[in-house]
């Protein structure tokens, strides 16, 4: 703790990323990014945006953008907003729509981002245990709160919660705001975007990291009624009012404009975890039932940390959460088939040598 440091900042306990290590020939299935690489088109668009422009302030409202990602799901360009990453856009939603006297509820077993920034916006927070099964409970979401906030599918678990449940904490909390994190919904979900419309207090929030294979992009956006929307527009024009650059703009138009790359790479993904799920099981891992991009698995017999550890010798990283109630488990990024057979390779190696 420096002297110079305010009193916040000296407490605050900050998110942990995972690793992105400089080894040659890593197979590296620890951060949920998508084996498969952006669409040629984004390539192109970012290509095309090199020149004189740049010296040149980018649009701030991104209307291109809230354009495209409104045609794509069918809403008002006044229902959406963009930032710099989802991450960047939660932030903006604690600070602008889930800070109230009452604590934000969040599960006990979920993104671990929620709790950094409940501790830089001084949220107050109650965790909510999933059950025995790793599943939300909709049930447990009916107690007087300041706003709900999970990811759906969940990480790091990856269990999905059918819409109708959503909907029933959704309608059961109409005094709160309600955040669906869907940075995984791509990968064999539904959206909650659907329901908006019928709900002034849902907030539906995604990604382009994951299934659109731009996490170095930066790129995430929300959906919802125009009065939440209004909110984060606030909070982000007291904040920075240019949070996407020019590239990033081009980049993410031209992504939610190849429909079909995205369906290709999507369903290479879920071919892929189905895939890596039964070999899994095979050698004795019980894995929970996913529909993101990565399984969470636990050996009947080893620890994970020793697992993960081993398959770190081995060039391989998956990621090990140190944290009651899943420090057996494994968090493993679907790769491409060559990446998943290594894997398994290596398990293999581990466990019969
Ligand atoms: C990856 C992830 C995000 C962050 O996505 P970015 O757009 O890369 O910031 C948000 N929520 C969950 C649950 C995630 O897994």
């Amino acid at each position: 703790m420096s002297k110079y440091w305010s009193s916040l900042v000296g407490e605050l306990k900050p998110y942990v990323p995972g690793e992105q290590p400089k080894m040659a020939n890593l197979v590296k299935l620890n951060t949920n990014e998508n084996p498969f690489g952006p669409s040629p088109k984004v390539i192109e668009a970012i290509q095309n945006e090199l020149d004189d422009s740049l010296r040149l302030y980018p649009d701030p409202e991104c209307q291109a953008l809230k354009d495209a990602i409104a045609g794509h799901y069918g809403v008002n360009s006044k229902q959406v907003f963009v930032g710099n990453g989802s991450d960047e856009v939660l932030a903006h939603i604690f600070q602008g729509l889930l800070k109230h006297d009452k604590p934000v509820l969040f599960p006990d077993i979920t993104y671990s981002f929620y709790p950094v920034y409940c501790g830089l916006y001084q949220v107050e927070s109650k965790v909510i245990p999933l059950t025995e099964s790793f599943e939300i409970n909709p049930e447990d979401y009916k107690q007087p709160n300041g706003g709900i906030i999970f990811p759906n599918p969940n990480a790091p678990t990856g269990r999905y919660l059918g819409l109708e449940h959503v909907e029933a904490i959704i309608e059961a909390n109409p005094d709160s705001v309600v955040v669906v994190d869907e940075a995984y919904v791509d990968f064999g979900g539904e959206t909650a975007i659907q329901l908006v419309d019928r709900y002034p207090n849902l907030l539906v929030c995604q990604t382009l990291s994951k299934a659109r294979s731009l996490a170095g992009l930066r790129v995430g956006f929300a959906v919802g009624n125009e009065e939440l929307i209004e909110a984060l527009n606030r909070v982000k024009d007291s904040f920075n009012s240019y949070p996407l650059d020019r590239l990033a703009i081009a980049g993410a138009v031209a992504a939610f404009e190849d429909r079909e790359w995205f369906e290709h790479c999507c369903n290479g993904v879920i071919r892929e975890r189905e895939r890596l799920t039964e070999k899994l099981e095979a050698k004795g891992f019980e894995v929970l039932p996913s529909r993101a991009n990565f399984v969470f698995a636990r050996h009947r017999q080893k620890p994970g940390a020793d697992i993960a550890a081993m398959l770190r010798d081995k060039g391989i990283i998956v990621r090990h959460f140190n944290k009651p109630r899943i420090s057996d488990f494994l968090r493993i990024t679907i790769g491409t088939p060559g990446q998943n057979n290594a894997l398994l390779k290596a398990i293999g190696d581990v466990f019969f040598r």
